[in-house]
């Protein structure tokens, strides 16, 4: 079983898979969000995630576009969120609690990226994740 848990540990949640694969993002919202220069994410099917504690202490910030930030209220951790009208939860790596071996899938909004943001996987693209579908193959989860 794989767990992770925000900084102050409030939330915590469990995974029934390890994750083999993630991806980054370079797009100005997830430098924000971060506080980086990309995330580092992936996606399990919900099947295979479950809350251990906390969930009354997550706050969500949302845009009109969809973007969501979910995140720890007492620590502004970023934690898990579930991706709307599907069955995924997008999983941010830092909060995973083992050091598990996990190769990146692809860089995406690029040209977003920072000068000082460099590092790249040998599949960067240069716009955001043209759809879940695409994703969720990158990443190799299985739909159901
Ligand atoms: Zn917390
Ligand atoms: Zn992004």
């Amino acid at each position: 079983m794989t767990t992770g848990q925000c900084l102050c540990a409030a939330v915590r949640f469990s995974l029934t898979v390890e994750p083999r694969f993630f991806y980054r993002c370079h797009c100005s919202l997830c430098r924000k969000q971060t506080g980086v220069g990309h995330n580092l994410a992936t996606l399990v099917n919900a099947r295979d995630f479950r809350w251990e504690a906390g969930q009354d202490s997550i706050s969500s910030w949302r845009k009109p576009s969809g973007y969501r930030s979910d995140f720890c209220a007492h620590c502004g951790s970023t934690v898990p969120n579930p991706l709307r009208e599907s069955p995924y939860v997008w999983i941010p790596l830092g909060l995973l609690d083992d050091d598990l071996s996990m190769e990146c899938v692809g860089d995406f909004c690029v040209d977003d990226a920072m000068s000082w943001d460099a590092h790249r996987s040998a599949n960067s693209h240069h716009c955001a994740v043209e759809s879940l579908e695409f994703l969720l193959k990158e990443l190799r989860v299985n739909a159901d």
